[in-house]
């Protein structure tokens, strides 16, 4: 089977709105992924749980495509909208480089770091 006649089949099945709540699932089961590669546990429950998402995120994609398809003929070019985001973030990277923006969105390790509370690496 293609991707698109799994997503097909699983819509047939599930439904829409079942989809929408395993997406949510699965993203509450990366973070909790996350959480655990935190506190040092292995990143192979993490890895199962982003294949899980992603492969949700594949169904939720072909849902709004196919209801953007059949409403207005729009098609919806994924890669541009994330490269637009890329580049977004490509700019917050380059802004906080020269340090222009506010400690607020200082990364949790920096923080740790200049508290006190984490050493750097010793070389
Ligand atoms: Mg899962």
């Amino acid at each position: 089977m293609t991707n698109d006649e799994i997503c097909r089949e699983a819509i047939d099945e599930f439904g829409i709105n079942f989809q929408y709540d395993m997406l949510i699932e699965e993203c509450s089961e990366l973070i909790q992924a996350c959480v655990k590669v935190k506190r040092g546990m292995s990143t192979a429950s993490l890895i199962e749980e982003i294949a899980d998402v992603e492969n949700m995120i594949m169904q939720i994609k072909y849902i709004i495509e196919n209801k953007t398809r059949v409403n207005s003929g729009f098609k919806i070019d994924w890669n541009e909208f994330r490269n637009l985001k890329l580049k977004r973030f490509e700019q917050l990277l380059k802004l906080r480089k020269f340090e222009k923006i506010s400690a607020p969105y200082r990364t949790g390790e920096k923080i740790e770091k200049e508290e006190g509370r984490i050493e750097d690496e010793k070389e």
